[in-house]
């Protein structure tokens, strides 16, 4: 324990950090990078993968995807144009317009990319590449932090 004490005392500035990054809850090298957000809202969190079961399309009867309105489906892309992966958030994008940048306790950082109907207010949808994983994430309660876009974000730097 001494030894310990010791330590920390040796080199202030590493306990500034360590507190720094307890206070922040980012432990990645990217928060380094990361202004501080703006701000921070308990949200419900749910995951999605690209299946049918998750993205609310079928195959016709030609073996073509499409939505459940009929239009042609493309698979893993999202509603801005971007490739679904992990790190894409769908969002309401009334409240959080495509480019928000999140950081979720428990996934990582991500970047609004994607928006659903059953998405709205503080209730977002957090990517994973299986529906396993997407299962196993259930929902849950988070407190995300938010880069609103426009602002000073990681990206711009
Ligand atoms: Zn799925």
């Amino acid at each position: 324990m001494r030894k310990v004490i010791n330590k920390l005392q040796s080199s202030p500035a590493s306990l500034v950090c360590i507190l720094l990054a307890l206070l922040t809850g980012c432990v990645t090298n990217q928060s380094a990078q990361m202004p501080p957000a703006d701000m921070m809202k308990t949200m419900e969190v749910t995951a999605y993968c690209p299946c049918k079961k998750c993205c609310g399309w079928h195959r016709n009867w030609r073996g073509k995807a499409i939505t459940k309105g009929g239009y042609p489906k493309k698979v893993g892309v999202t509603a801005s144009g971007a490739k679904a992966k992990p790190g894409t958030i769908a969002a309401d994008t009334a409240c959080y317009p495509f480019g928000t940048q999140m950081y979720v306790p428990g996934y990582g950082y991500g970047t609004v990319q994607d928006r659903g109907g059953a998405i709205k207010g503080n209730h977002i949808d957090v990517f994973f590449k299986s529906h396993k994983d997407a299962l196993q994430w259930g929902r849950v309660k988070r407190d995300v932090y938010v880069w609103m876009p426009g602002t000073k974000t990681a990206s711009a730097q």
